[in-house]
């Protein structure tokens, strides 16, 4: 399930960021169907370490390669289940109302 900016209590800066997915290079689906396949995610803006998290500044928290097309979301939650997964485990939800 995404999580709602609003509800994400990261101790740094980061902001929500998109990641464009794309499967092949060849192939018919080129330029096509790319923002459903994209999910957002948390871009760290400034170093982060907890536990055995380490992170560096413009990385993402989920710690998947950027890649080479990664643009700012105005998506108002996060999507990607490994990010989430993350802020789940340090308790970086806000839980509740
Ligand atoms: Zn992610």
């Amino acid at each position: 399930m995404p999580v709602p900016v609003e509800k994400v209590r990261l101790p740094v800066n980061y902001k929500p960021v998109f990641k464009v997915i794309l499967s092949q290079l060849s192939g018919s689906s080129w330029g096509a169907g790319v923002n459903s396949r994209s999910v957002t995610h948390v871009l760290l803006l400034q170093e982060l370490h907890d536990g055995k998290l380490h992170r560096k500044a413009g990385e993402l928290l989920c710690g998947a390669d950027k890649g080479f097309d990664i643009t700012d979301s105005q998506e108002k939650q996060i999507e990607c289940k490994k990010c989430i997964e993350i802020l789940k485990k340090h308790n970086w939800i806000e839980q509740g109302v």
